[in-house]
């Protein structure tokens, strides 16, 4: 099984088949497992072994079905579902870190994300550096004997810069820090985090892995240390427990992830071509694009080079307006690795919270729009952008 490519390892691994024989998962809609003897219940609380369960807060065969399996995918020793991306970030950071820590941070991170690190952590006596998450003198100059941990997003969020792995895992190791690595925009089909250096992996399973906007959902990877010491017993006593119902929808988006992201990165290359140099825009953004400056660093890490485009069109805010109300296939919302195209304009909305300073600072700009490419046909989607650009 270790053999097995990725893409049978998404059909194949962690399955558990019932006396039934299903050949589809089955979901095990159950908080509870009963015992044949109080012999049994008192061992299993004792330690519960490999298939033993004792509540779905702690652990539910399909939900560990689908921890498996991404497992598998990532190359990662365990993993531990959460019910939403957040409470695998926010589980990851509260697990291993108490007051007096320090934490190392790029600044350009998802809303949430920044909430966390910025507010929450700080009010709790931990203390968080944010830096340029490319610059690895700036991580390096920022390590302090009390570091425990070095956040990143490896593809920043909407601007789609590339975080060195290898490098600040190296720097981070240096200073005895974890390295923890919030992976959703560069998937877990075109980049191995793990293997470049990072300790603990995290996944918003919202966005590619269902991969068609139904559930929130969410999972940490590492070793069976940290998932088994370090993250389970926090996270089954607070509570935030995947649901049976959403690890089977889970299970099912892993199955056709790998069909998916490429299918996704394919259109967002022919649309790269096809756009580049438009009259209309600043600049177009995509980490494989020729003029992207970190794009050797880009194919370095990452095999595609992921499911996002960010256009930054001239004229600001109403041209970027006038852009997304012309649209007819891509949609205006703010999930991404959805089948759907979305489109979103950050600086009203998902980082609207920034301030207009830091916003800059971030490249935030007005003219800026992040879009999530789905699985439409690319022509398709070309003649809409260019469309709605004529009319921006
Ligand atoms: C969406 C997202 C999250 C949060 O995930 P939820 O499932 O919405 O809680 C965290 N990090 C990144 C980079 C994301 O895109």
């Amino acid at each position: 099984m270790d053999n097995w490519k990725p893409k049978t390892k998404l059909v194949h691994s962690g399955v558990k088949r019932s006396q039934y024989s299903e050949l589809s998962e089955a979901i095990f809609l159950t908080q509870g497992f009963a015992y044949d003897s109080a012999e049994q219940a008192e061992a299993r609380f004792i330690e519960s072994g490999q298939d033993e369960y004792i509540y779905a807060r702690y652990g539910n065969p399909t939900v560990r079905m689908f921890e498996e399996r991404i497992a598998a995918l990532e190359g990662a020793e365990d993993a531990f579902a959460t019910a939403s991306g957040m409470a695998a970030v926010s589980g990851a950071l509260f697990s291993k870190l108490r007051a007096g820590d320090h934490v190392v941070s790029a600044k350009a991170l998802f809303g949430s994300c920044l909430f966390v690190l910025e507010d929450i952590l700080q009010r709790w006596g931990i203390e968080v550096t944010f830096v340029e998450g490319t610059d690895l003198a700036a991580w390096r100059a920022a390590m302090r004997p009390n570091t425990k941990v070095a956040f990143l997003e490896a593809l920043s969020n909407p601007t789609l810069e590339v975080i060195d792995i290898k490098g600040v895992s190296d720097i981070a190791h240096e200073a005895g820090a974890t390295v923890v690595v919030d992976n959703v925009f560069a998937t877990p089909v075109f980049q191995r985090s793990l293997e470049l250096g990072a300790d603990v992996v995290i996944y918003s399973a919202t966005k590619h892995i269902d991969g068609q906007g139904r559930c929130l959902g969410g999972v940490v990877l590492g070793t069976k240390e940290f998932i088994r010491k370090t993250f389970e017993p926090f996270n089954k006593h607070t509570g935030p427990a995947m649901s049976p119902f959403t690890a089977w929808v889970m299970l099912k988006g892993l199955e056709t992830i790998v069909l998916r992201c490429e299918a996704q990165a394919t259109t967002c290359e022919s649309l790269v071509d096809a756009l580049s140099g438009h009259a209309k825009l600043e600049r177009l953004i995509y980490p494989f694009a020729p003029d992207h400056p970190q794009l050797g660093l880009a194919k370095r890490q990452m095999t595609q080079g992921g499911t996002v485009v960010t256009l930054v069109l001239k004229d600001g805010k109403d041209a970027a307006f006038r852009f997304i109300n012309a649209l007819n296939i891509i949609t205006i919302s703010n999930n991404l690795g959805d089948a759907k195209s979305i489109i979103t304009h950050p600086s009203t909305t998902t980082h609207q919270r920034l301030t207009a300073d830091q916003r800059t600072a971030l490249g935030i700009s007005d003219g800026l729009v992040r879009i999530s490419i789905g699985l439409e046909d690319a022509g398709d989607l070309l003649d809409d952008i260019t469309q709605a650009l004529e009319k921006a």
